[in-house]
């Protein structure tokens, strides 16, 4: 039987020499590529450099698909495009870039975007999704497609610090996008479109993490982001991984799917960016709790809950629970953005009054797991530590 996998020519060899020094890659690895076919879908701040490296690589067949155009305010981190394609299709400019970066692939411009009329027929071309869009409707649509394409669809998305990356692959038995988000937003609840705030950087950051997962699909290698989250957050430069399960009451991939089809009326564009909280549990957070309780969840999972005393230092230094990470009061609106959104957040003053103003403010910020220890370290040092030196 003959080989399908296409020849590389020396010039190609010489190209691709220091993947093909990886042993885990090779030249059988590099062939695979040469024959791969990805999709990018949004040629924009994650779509730029996942396909630039993608391209790099030497994927065989790059599609992009985009129908915006280029505008002053995307070159801050959209990197395939610059100042001389202001005003071009996305696609026209990105297309440029990518076959100047390797003129051995195919670069194939899809200039209407992904809509719902033919995304699957769009889909069906491809061997991995890569979502690099920035709005709920769209990721909607991509991860429905994709599921029903059976195609691996590589996710990641940004907002103002904070990443997160994943790989959504039903025929792995991994979860899909609703798995992890089942609805979107209520409008008005989150920023509007072109609203929010993006450190152009942390695009890099994230786009290039999914076209390391598409070429680890692509090649087989490594343990790919299925079944996991990962977040970054770029102030803190902290990556955590969740693991990501699959939702048997999930509306697509679940055992009863109340979405069997891609129609037109089911992805209305939704203005949102911001990433919804992950859910971490069946039940909803307490405003409030007590300290007896407090205690029993920080023994119960050490990992899963982060206590955060908003005591200002002095007052910490008379008295303190051991773990508690200190961030008095006024430092909260700085830190609004880079908590932790995968671990409990149970907030301690003096008494409870401070503390119940933040757990307040941060769930207007968008924090869900977020809880107010009633009767603050006064009441800890009477009911659970009498060593803690009351003030
Ligand atoms: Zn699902």
């Amino acid at each position: 039987m003959a080989d399908p996998l296409p020849s590389l020519s020396p010039a190609e060899l010489a190209r691709y020499s220091r993947h093909i020094l990886l042993g885990e890659i090779g030249v059988a690895g590099q062939r695979k590529l040469a024959a791969s076919r990805v999709l990018v879908v949004g040629a924009g701040g994650l779509g730029s450099p996942a396909a630039l490296y993608l391209a790099a690589a030497g994927v065989g067949t790059l599609g992009i698909a985009d129908f915006d155009r280029v505008a002053d305010h995307n070159l801050q981190r959209q990197l395939l495009h610059d100042t001389a394609s202001l005003g071009e299709p996305k696609v026209v400019s990105a297309a440029r870039r990518l076959r100047a970066t390797n003129p051995f692939i195919r670069v194939v411009e899809h200039a209407d975007g992904v809509t719902a009329d033919h995304a699957l027929a769009l889909f069906a071309d491809y061997d991995v999704i890569v979502d690099g869009t920035d709005n709920f409707s769209s990721r909607y649509l991509n991860n429905d497609a994709a599921y029903f394409a059976g195609k691996p669809l590589v996710y990641g998305s940004v907002f103002k610090f904070d990443g997160q990356v994943s790989v959504f692959d039903s025929t792995r038995g991994g979860p899909c996008y609703r798995c992890l988000f089942p609805s979107p937003p209520a409008a008005g609840s989150v920023p509007g479109c072109g609203e929010a705030g993006v450190l152009g950087a942390l695009c890099g950051v994230i786009g290039s993490l999914q076209a390391l997962e598409a070429l680890k699909l692509l090649t087989g290698i490594g343990q790919p982001l299925t079944g996991r989250l990962l977040t970054y957050n770029a102030l803190a430069q902290d990556f955590h991984t969740l693991t990501l399960p699959r939702d048997p009451t999930c509306p697509l991939c679940g055992t009863a799917p109340s979405i069997t089809s891609l129609s037109a009326a089911g992805y209305a564009p939704v203005c949102a960016t911001i990433p919804p909280t992950p859910p971490m549990s069946d039940t909803d957070y307490p405003l409030e709790i007590s300290v007896t309780e407090a205690k029993r969840l920080l023994d119960q999972s050490p990992s899963g809950v982060l206590l955060i005393d908003v005591r200002e230092p002095y007052e910490v230094e008379i008295a303190s629970v051991r773990g508690a990470e200190t961030i008095p009061l006024g430092q909260i609106p700085a830190h609004a953005h880079s908590l932790p959104r995968d671990e409990h957040l149970l907030v301690m003053c003096h008494h409870g009054g401070r503390s119940l103003r933040v757990t307040e403010y941060l769930r207007a910020q968008g924090y869900t797991a977020v809880t107010n220890i009633a009767g603050g370290i006064d009441a800890w040092a009477e009911q659970i530590d009498p060593t803690l030196r009351r003030y």
